[in-house]
């Protein structure tokens, strides 16, 4: 199963794409976290991404196309992926399509903006191993410590307020229309997002057809 899913920074897509990756036994790929460890090892792509992420833009096409072509191409993702955060244009929706990708859904996670804004003041995610957190919702068992690795579970330097609002324009102006985009495929599912994880979980695995 190829499974996309969409919606606003802060949606929840992460802490989802989480829950179907243990439930299915497929990687969640995110092109953020893969983003971020590439800032965190100083590598040349991350040089090149560090400043579009920390002011909330996006990192440009080519960069991540090029960085998800090659993950897709992993042997662990040979019975499928979720893709979380990819693709986030339309130029990179259409170049998962001449890669010959196969997409079985696409599942949009709504949330109204105000709730949005409210969430991502809680959100942590681990440093190490880049496990997603928040301390209201989803929180740690030890404060700051992630459940996982014992990593540090900080929060992201572009969850500062401000950079915020600027990346809810850009999720509005630049992905959004992937909405339309995969709705004309027919393959286009919303659920809506709910302030208990687990509500949402059901909610995602009703509309996949998974069984809880
Ligand atoms: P969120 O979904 O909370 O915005 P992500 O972890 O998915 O966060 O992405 C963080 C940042 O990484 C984005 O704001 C953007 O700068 C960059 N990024 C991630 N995925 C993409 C993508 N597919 N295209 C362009 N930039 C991306
Ligand atoms: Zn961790």
């Amino acid at each position: 199963m190829n499974l996309i899913l969409l919606g606003a920074p802060g949606a929840g897509k992460g802490t989802q794409a989480e829950a179907i990756s243990a439930k299915l036994g497929i990687p969640q790929i995110s092109t953020g976290n893969m983003l971020r460890e590439a800032v965190k090892n100083g590598t040349e792509l991350g040089l090149r991404a560090k400043a579009a992420m920390d002011s909330g833009a996006l990192v440009s096409d080519d960069i991540v196309i090029g960085i998800l072509k090659d993950r897709i191409a992993e042997p662990d993702a040979k019975n499928g992926y979720i893709l979380d955060g990819f693709p986030r244009t339309v130029a990179q929706a259409e170049a998962l399509d001449e890669m010959g990708v196969q997409i079985d859904k696409v599942l949009e996670i709504h949330v109204a903006n105000e709730r949005i804004i409210a969430r991502m003041s809680g959100r942590r995610v681990c440093e190490k191993c880049g496990a997603s957190y928040h301390i209201e919702y989803k929180p740690t068992t030890k404060p700051g410590i992630c459940d996982v690795c014992g990593g540090a579970a900080v929060q992201r330097a572009d969850d500062a307020p401000e950079t915020v609002l600027s990346r809810l324009e850009v999720y509005e102006e630049k992905t959004a229309p992937l909405k339309d985009y995969y709705w004309e495929t027919g393959k286009l599912v919303t659920v809506e997002g709910q302030e208990e994880v687990a509500d949402t979980t059901k909610l995602v695995f009703d509309a996949l057809g998974i069984n809880g």
